[in-house]
């Protein structure tokens, strides 16, 4: 029985260790997770009143509907999740502007721009 355990524990170790040694495996998973998440969100009224609004988070323009895109603030590449305090919409050219920064990266960016 007791042998039993030790194995058991040594297994775990094994186990653990293997998730540390590949965290490129696991968070491509978690991305794969949120993205899901993020296309049931799509369905939601909460998500569908933002596009009919069409005003875009960045810039404040409005926009037709079926240009409004859904936008991570924190890319989920960068540990963002698919939250509603997460998501918002954006116009294609802010979405595409973004690429992969975090907010902060962005203000330091900005700040960049107009020192220039
Ligand atoms: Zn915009």
């Amino acid at each position: 029985m007791l042998l039993g355990l030790k194995k058991t524990l040594r297994h775990n170790r094994i186990m653990s260790e293997y998730y540390n040694l590949d965290p490129e495996l696991s968070d491509s998973k978690r991305i794969k997770k949120e993205r899901e998440k993020a296309r049931k969100l799509k369905k939601t009224q909460w998500w569908l009143d933002k596009v009919n609004k069409g005003i875009c988070h960045y810039c404040g323009k409005k926009y037709p509907r079926t240009q409004i895109t859904m936008d991570h603030i924190v890319p989920l590449a960068r540990g963002g999740a698919s939250t509603k305090g997460n998501i918002v919409p954006a116009c294609p050219s802010c979405n595409r502007d973004k690429k992969l920064e975090t907010p902060a990266e962005q203000i330091l960016n900005k700040h960049k721009n107009t020192d220039d």
